[in-house]
């Protein structure tokens, strides 16, 4: 207990929005530790922090709010193909405001259930300065068939999933950037405010992909910076056709320049790059189908080092911004 916190309040605040009946087999909020039952499988971890002023504007939906963040770390769990277990939460909070805190919880609860991930436990605290929020997801996953960034081989597919470049206008555009060559501001804020806000984490294409993908990451960063880091793991080069790059139609209608950047260097996405050898083409059409995802192939991976990024006629462009998103560049 801390000298600044009042301990009704911070007991009060964890049992209303955030205690709910443990799942069968599993201690929940409420104990010193969650217990988590054995399930035979590998458990994957993964941590996400997101403060307020860096990752989320002070008023941001705070529904919008509660499944981002979970949402990003699922993310992190699709990518290695594990099933979501559980979570935990901190929360270093500068008042306590009950409104905020329901819809918050809200939020996050419904991503929850969809995933079947019960909050097992967290910490509480109040900051000095804007709101912090802290995840960390477990996941179930055999332990020799986790999706994994060093596999890809020369000759594998690249793939993506999604439309990517919608989070990248719309964070442009809540930031006021005026360089941002579109005629209606608000209508194309309304067309890609929800890929910002709502990401939908690729678990059952992750699971699907399990013994399929050679090589997977989730885009959080940008494509080309995280397929970079596919390439860095497994040792390979890869060429991506710009051009095939799928896009909203908002994205599309911006100029080409604008368009590749945002696709290609835009962070946010919480889709998923994997590679996969071309033998397994129709395979990993029926799994994306099966779980709802749409996959498109961008490239190939190749024996060469490095990412030669080209246009649809093949032409390179070397020219393009391929630094995603890095907190201390
Ligand atoms: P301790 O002091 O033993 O670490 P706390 O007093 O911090 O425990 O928390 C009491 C209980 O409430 C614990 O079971 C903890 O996991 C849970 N808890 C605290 N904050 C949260 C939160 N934000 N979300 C879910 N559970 C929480
Ligand atoms: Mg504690």
């Amino acid at each position: 207990m801390q000298a600044d916190i009042v301990a009704g309040g911070e007991f009060d605040l964890i049992r209303r929005h955030f205690t709910r009946p443990s799942p069968a087999g599993m201690l929940g909020v409420g104990d010193d530790c969650a217990l988590l039952p054995d399930t035979g499988c590998a458990t994957a971890v993964s941590t996400d922090l997101l403060i307020e002023g860096r990752h989320f504007f002070a008023d941001v939906d705070p529904r919008a709010l509660g499944h981002k963040a979970l949402a990003v770390n699922l993310s992190d769990l699709a990518a290695m193909g594990a099933r979501p277990t559980a979570f935990v939460l901190g929360l270093a909070l500068p008042r306590i405001d009950d409104a905020w805190l329901s819809a918050f919880a809200q939020g996050m609860f419904a991503l929850a259930d969809a995933h079947g991930c019960p909050l097992v436990g967290g910490d509480t605290t109040r900051s000095l300065a804007g709101v912090t929020i802290s995840v960390t997801v477990f996941g179930a996953v055999p332990a020799d068939g986790a999706l994994r960034r060093a596999g890809a081989r020369p000759g594998d597919d690249i793939w993506v999933s999604g439309p990517l470049g919608d989070a990248d206008l719309a964070l442009r555009l809540l930031s006021g950037d005026s360089a941002v060559p579109v005629d209606d501001r608000a209508a194309a804020l309304a067309a890609t405010r929800r890929a910002l806000e709502w990401p939908a984490p690729r678990v059952a294409l992750g699971l699907a992909l399990r013994g399929l993908a050679h090589a997977a990451i989730d885009i959080s960063d940008g494509l080309l910076q995280d397929l970079g880091h596919i390439l860095a793991a497994s040792g390979c080069g890869a060429r991506v056709c710009a051009d095939e790059v799928p896009v909203s139609a908002a994205v599309s209608a911006l100029p080409p320049a604008w368009r590749r950047q945002c696709a290609l260097a835009g962070g946010d996405v919480y889709e998923l790059c994997f590679t996969a050898p071309p033998e397994a083409r129709t395979r990993v059409a029926e799994a994306a189908s099966d779980t709802g995802a749409a996959v498109t192939r961008i490239g190939t991976i190749e024996a060469a080092s490095g990412l030669r990024v080209v246009d649809g006629a093949g032409a390179p462009l070397p020219g393009l911004p391929h630094a995603g998103f890095d907190h201390f560049a």
